[in-house]
Order: C-alpha cells, then sequence, then structure tokens
C-alpha cells in the first residue's frame, strides 16, 4: 500500500489526489490535509462570487473525495497541528498544495495605513474567508483605486461597481453585501504600470465590464498605440485591447460609478491621516524591453480605499527549502526533497486558471509513481489519526463538510446559492 499526504485541497490538492488514484487504483490511500474546515481552496474564497459556474469546477473534486481511495483531513494546519517531518514518517509522499495565499507587499510608503489592502484580504472578505471576515473595510469616500492590470484586479472592480440587484445571485458573504449596500464610491480608479498592450486581463473579465447597471468603463484613446499594432498581439490578448478601446468610445450620459482604466501609471505613495486620503502615482513610459520607467511627472489621486492586486506568495512552512524572490518552495520540476513535492500555485507561483493545476497534479503523481515503488510499511491514515487525537485536534471530515454545506444552502437567502459560514467555529457547530 502506498500512502500520499496531500496538503491543501484546493485545485492542486484535488487533481493530485485525482492523478494518484487513477495511477495506483486501489493501491493507495490519500489524505488530503487542510487547515479550514471546508474544502476547495480559492474556488470557495477566491473566484468571485458573481462567477457561480466556474465555481461549480468543485462537483468534479466531490467526486474524487467521496472515493474509498481519498479522504478529506480538515481543520488540521501542517505547520501547527503537525509538521512536515512528522507527516513525512507516517506517508511515502507529502504533497505540498498549500497554493499562495499571502498579499506580495505593496513596497511604497504609507501602505499601512487604514483603507489600504491586498487582494487576498479584500477578495477573502468578501468571500467569506474566516481569516479576514473582521476587515470592514469603509466605502464612504467617492474614489477607490485598484493596482494592478490582471483578472483579480477586474473582479475586484466589478464587485464593487456591481448593485445590491447584480449581486443577488452570487454567492458573497452577507457581511459583505450590507457593507457594499451603503457604498458611496463613484470613481474606480484601475491602475497600469504599463499599457493597454501589456496587460494580463482576459477578454471575458473585461467584456463584462461594460455591461453593468450603474457603472461604465472608460479608456483615454491616447493610451493606445495605433490600431494596425493590435494584429502583433496573441488572439486572447487582441481581443481584451478590442474592449478597452471600445470603452475609449463617447459616453452617453453620466453614470453613477465611472471605471477609469489609468495607463502608465506606477504608485509611488499613499498619503492620509491613519486613513488613506491619496495615492501619488508618476507617469511611465516604456523602454525598449517594456518596462516601465518612471517619467518624473507625478500626480496625486483622491480615494479613501486602496486595493492592491499586484500577487501573492506561499508562505514559507519549517522544514521545507523555499525561493524568496519568487515567494514559492524551492522545487524541481515538483520534487522538493526525497518524498516531498509541491504542486500548483505552492509549486509554480501564482499563475495560470484552474485548469492549469490539472497537468501539475499529473507531473507529480508520475514523480511519485517513479519514486516511492510499491510504497513501505509506513503508518499513514492510522498513524495521523493518533497523533491528532494525543493533540485534541478536532478533524473535520468530507461528509461533516456535506453536512455543513447543506446548511449553508438552507440559510441562504433568496435566489443566492448558499450563505456561507464565516467562522471556523460556526462551520464546524454546523456539522451537527
Ligand atoms: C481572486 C482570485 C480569483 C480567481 N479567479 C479565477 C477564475 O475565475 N477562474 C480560474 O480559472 N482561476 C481563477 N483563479 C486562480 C485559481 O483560483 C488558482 O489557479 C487555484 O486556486 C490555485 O490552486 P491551488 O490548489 O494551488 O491553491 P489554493 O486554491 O489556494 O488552495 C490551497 C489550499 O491549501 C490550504 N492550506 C494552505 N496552507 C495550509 C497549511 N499550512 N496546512 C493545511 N492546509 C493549508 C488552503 O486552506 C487552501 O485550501 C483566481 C485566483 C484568485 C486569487
Amino acid at each position: 500500500m502506498r500512502h500520499i499526504a496531500v496538503i491543501g485541497s484546493g485545485p492542486a490538492g484535488y487533481y493530485t489526489a485525482e492523478a494518484c488514484q487513477k495511477q495506483f487504483g486501489d493501491a493507495v490511500r490519500i489524505d488530503v490535509i487542510d487547515k479550514l474546515p471546508v474544502p476547495y481552496g480559492l474556488i470557495r474564497f477566491g473566484v468571485a462570487p458573481d462567477h457561480q459556474s466556474i465555481k461549480a469546477v468543485a462537483k468534479r473534486y466531490e467526486a474524487v473525495a467521496l472515493s474509498d481511495t481519498v479522504r478529506f483531513v480538515g481543520n488540521v494546519m501542517v505547520g501547527r497541528d503537525v509538521s512536515i517531518a512528522e507527516l513525512a514518517q507516517l506517508y511515502d509522499a507529502v504533497v505540498l498544495a498549500t497554493g499562495a495565499p499571502a498579499d506580495r507587499p505593496l513596497d511604497i510608503p504609507g501602505a499601512t495605513l487604514g483603507g489600504v489592502f491586498g487582494s487576498a484580504a479584500f477578495v477573502g472578505w468578501y468571500n467569506g474567508h474566516p481569516e479576514f471576515a473582521q476587515l470592514n473595510p469603509a466605502f464612504d469616500a467617492p474614489g477607490a483605486v485598484i493596482i494592478g492590470n490582471g483578472n483579480v484586479a477586474l473582479d475586484v472592480t466589478r464587485i464593487l461597481a456591481k448593485t445590491p440587484d447584480e449581486l443577488a445571485g452570487s454567492d458573497i458573504v452577507a457581511h459583505a453585501l450590507a457593507g457594499l449596500a451603503e457604498s458611496k464610491i463613484k470613481r474606480i480608479t484601475i491602475l497600469g504600470r504599463r499599457g493597454p498592450h501589456q496587460i494580463a486581463m482576459t477578454p471575458k473579465e473585461l467584456g463584462e465590464l461594460g455591461h453593468l447597471a450603474r457603472a461604465r468603463p472608460m479608456t483615454d484613446p491616447k493610451d493606445f498605440p495605433p490600431d494596425a499594432d493590435d494584429a502583433l498581439l496573441e488572439p486572447g490578448v487582441r481581443k481584451s485591447v478590442t474592449h478597452l478601446r471600445d470603452f475609449s468610445a463617447p459616453q452617453d450620459g453620466p453614470t453613477p460609478i465611472t471605471i477609469e482604466f489609468d495607463f502608465f501609471a506606477m504608485p509611488v505613495a499613499l498619503e492620509g491621516d491613519g486613513r488613506v486620503e491619496r495615492i501619488i502615482v508618476e507617469r511611465t513610459q516604456l523602454d525598449a524591453q517594456l518596462r516601465a520607467v518612471g517619467t518624473g511627472e507625478r500626480y496625486a489621486i483622491p480615494c479613501g480605499l486602496v486595493v492592491s492586486c499586484v500577487g501573492y506568495q506561499t508562505p514559507p512552512i519549517e522544514g521545507v527549502p523555499y525561493e524568496h524572490g519568487r515567494g514559492r518552495f524551492a522545487n524541481s520540476d515538483g520534487r522538493i526533497l526525497p518524498g516531498l513535492y509541491c504542486v500548483g500555485w505552492a509549486r509554480r507561483g501564482p499563475s495560470g486558471t484552474i485548469g492549469t493545476n490539472r497537468p501539475d497534479g499529473y507531473l507529480i503523481a508520475d514523480h511519485i509513481a517513479a519514486d516511492i515503488g510499491t510504497g513501505s510499511r509506513k503508518a499513514g491514515r492510522a498513524g495521523l489519526d493518533a497523533l491528532l487525537a494525543e493533540r485534541h485536534v478536532d478533524i473535520v471530515t468530507f461528509r461533516d463538510w456535506l453536512t455543513i454545506e447543506a446548511a449553508e444552502v438552507a440559510r441562504a437567502r433568496a435566489g443566492a446559492p448558499r450563505e456561507k459560514f464565516v467562522s471556523v467555529a460556526d462551520m464546524i457547530a454546523a456539522r451537527g
């Protein structure tokens, strides 16, 4: 028998479990361990609450989770409740699928002022992540600034811009819906250090901005290169740029909320008395390598909310080699040390879609097959259970999760798929 521990129940964790199941059939036991009592990582806590069809991918993981060879071990944090060294004693292979849940710091003066949030925290707040439920952002100022030119910046912008009616069918949590209903935001500025041709935004997400009930996106035609240059772009980016060009057409009249794309704009400082009141931005231009270089021209944008969507990193875990510059575990093609692997965002860093994690999982299953043979006589899940019982750790099982989920569905407001529990205590209490 082979014993495998996968740390993290997001897409990378479940694709790895699926791949190991296919690889070894009944001759494997896989424990998917998560620090939270609920599974699926960023599918639950990252993917936008108004993108329910994307969240539906979790159903695919349910089939894996319910099989006899795989078990979910929730409410167990590796590094706190059990160490990597202990897991290595118990399992033939330990796979870190812990994602990249920490914000990359916004390294400019004033970044710690009130009203300035990283996107992991802000997105976690509206998606009901227990660690960010108390964030309590204020929406009482007319200006909000979103830093970054990727899809996370678009998600945050869209959630800020939508009306309560537009969010009705989403699973945004009650505290966020209530906070946003009081919003006084009139202008959302999206800052990008480079130009429209350098964005990392996909056409579908950009297109959605053009169909909002009370908000209109705006771009400045002067920011674009000649139309003919779009032909040089990769097709997806070209479609995105077409949307951006469309946003520069004259508007039909005033709208309650304007979404302004401010390209060639590098944040250099945040200012305010305890709470952010303005962001200082430096105009940039591109050098020959397409890097943004400051021009010295500076201006201020008044704002009471700043959300920085500039990337994520993996928190280090004791005993695991770490690549500080890239904010991920040091690995060679997913191998960290003998018997220790990483996968998904913990391996590659924060890039790619949910589906990108699938080949990662299959790669790791191949490595494990090559490295561990038919397995050893390690204790596996029986050993983990004994250790956690000794430490009085309250394991949440996948059946418990299904009960918690049913309770979330039962208490949902009309039209919403569920109303999430946002504290670990409430999640655990809901399993009955
Ligand atoms: C805001 C946002 C929106 C996104 N929207 C989309 C989208 O619309 N479509 C799309 O295709 N992709 C989207 N993505 C990307 C997608 O979510 C990622 O590709 C994917 O979630 C990465 O999977 P992962 O398993 O590596 O990490 P994660 O999904 O982050 O899973 C990591 C898991 O590890 C657990 N964990 C962490 N540390 C420990 C520990 N020490 N002990 C135990 N457990 C631990 C966490 O609780 C979590 O469950 C989005 C990402 C973000 C940030």
